[in-house]
């Protein structure tokens, strides 16, 4: 029995829900898999904490003030005796740390479109990618999928939902549904907080509170996909993922509320059989999966009691309630800049929603009013994804500003 190869990863996001459940994992593996840069946005404390305890060779913040405060604080801590950590900041290092020649894997777990350019760096330089940043492929869904191919990145899917799907499907599925002989794939959804709709009107939605939107029922993660998944613009984003990791079209996905979340996600294949991937809801899992495949490891997740499960139930979505997944079907349909409209829209709602500044039931109308006033162009390049995501940032903020507190 040989000892599998180390490997050495760079973890964009570190200080994040999906990044702490990754250096769980990690940890648990000292002889597979080696820190070499960790990222942050603005926690220089939760990065100093974790720079400790995994020692990466770079740390990563976004501000220059950040990283003085950072580098200061590792020269001064007692217990720091291991290698000096290159401190550093701003875009261009998040890019470096993604595509540096020692890293074998990168874990895109940024959240939003910041993620986009050290996700594609990481892809350009053919890493080997644990996707979570959904919205870099909602973005920029047709570059990155050609960037993966002309590069030779592996691209591994963490959303667990699009993980179960990958695991339900045989290795080489990137050419479409038909060669595999998949008939269609089956997104599960919990339905979020407000899915009761006795209990949650869509007159009551005007009322929720940020804490009430990110209390979910059966997952813990950021404060921004908490609410997404209230909306359902999580679905919606997720719709548009698949899409692109396994080449098929938004009429080729079926969204099923599952309110159990025990089923990650199910393929329909042909010949009648339907393949679902099972699991307690923890992100280890999809995590683990990831970080090992093909092989399998320990994730430090509990076994799946189904006594304890006991029911699953499925239904329909309600998109009369939660018009976000319809938004997100019709942006993929018309293709080119509209998904990264449509998500930049979003971010700059969900943003203002969890300041206080938008009721949650206005998040949607806000998204649509910018995707209408920006029809989708045909992309070339990044350079229009970009400018399209600017474009729509700053008329989400007049949306806002028209809206009123
Ligand atoms: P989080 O808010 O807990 O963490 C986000 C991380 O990104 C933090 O480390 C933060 O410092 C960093 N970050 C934020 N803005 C940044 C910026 N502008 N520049 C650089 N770094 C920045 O979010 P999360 O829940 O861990 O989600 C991360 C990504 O994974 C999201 O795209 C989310 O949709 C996806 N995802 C998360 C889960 C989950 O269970 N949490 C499940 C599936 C997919
Ligand atoms: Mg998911």
């Amino acid at each position: 029995h040989e000892a599998p190869a180390l490997q050495r990863i760079t973890i964009l996001g570190a200080t994040g829900s999906i990044g702490s459940s990754t250096l769980d994992v990690i940890a648990r593996h000292p002889e597979r898999y080696r820190v070499h840069a960790l990222s942050a946005a603005t926690r220089h404390e939760a990065l100093l904490e974790l720079c400790l305890t995994h020692r990466p060779q770079v740390a990563v913040i976004a501000t220059r003030e950040a990283a003085a405060w950072l580098s200061d604080a590792l020269k001064g801590v007692e217990s720091y005796q291991g290698t000096p950590i290159e401190v550093r900041h701003g875009e261009q290092a998040l890019v470096d740390i993604s595509e540096a020649p020692e890293v074998d894997s990168v874990m895109a777990a940024i959240v939003g479109a910041a993620g986009l350019l050290p996700t594609l760096a990481a892809v350009r330089a053919g890493k080997r990618v644990l996707l979570a940043n959904k919205e870099a492929l909602v973005c920029a869904g047709q570059l990155f999928m050609d960037a993966v191919k002309q590069h030779g990145a592996t691209l591994l899917p963490i959303d667990s939902e699009h993980n179960a799907i990958f695991q339900c499907l045989p290795a080489q599925h990137r050419d479409g549904l038909a060669p595999i002989g998949v008939e269609k794939l089956l997104l599960t959804a919990s339905g979020g907080p407000f899915r009761d709709d006795a209990e949650w009107p869509a007159e009551r939605l005007a009322t929720v509170t940020p804490d009430e939107a990110c209390a979910h029922p059966n997952w813990s993660m950021g404060r921004k996909i908490s609410v997404d998944s209230a909306t359902l613009m999580n679905k919606g984003l997720e719709l548009i993922e698949a899409c692109w990791l396994f080449a098929c079209g938004p009429d080729d996905i079926q969204v099923v509320v599952h309110p159990q979340s025990v089923i990650h996600s199910m393929a329909a294949y042909s010949d009648g059989s339907v393949l679902a991937q099972m699991g307690n809801p923890d992100m280890r899992t999809p995590i683990a999966y990831a970080l090992a495949w093909p092989e399998r490891i320990d994730a430090g997740v509990e076994p799946l009691d189904l006594f304890q499960v006991a029911r699953l139930d499925f239904r329909a979505a309600d998109e009369t309630r939660f018009p976000c997944l319809r938004l997100a079907r019709e942006a993929i349909a018309a293709g080119g800049t509209w998904p990264a409209v449509m998500n930049a829209a979003n971010e700059v709602a969900v943003a203002a929603f969890l300041e206080g500044r938008l009721a949650f039931d206005r998040i949607p109308a806000v998204v649509q009013a910018v995707m209408q006033a920006r029809p989708p162009l045909a992309v070339d390049g990044l350079e229009v994804i970009l400018a399209e995501d600017a474009a729509a940032r700053e008329l989400a903020a007049a949306e806002l500003a028209l809206a009123g507190p």
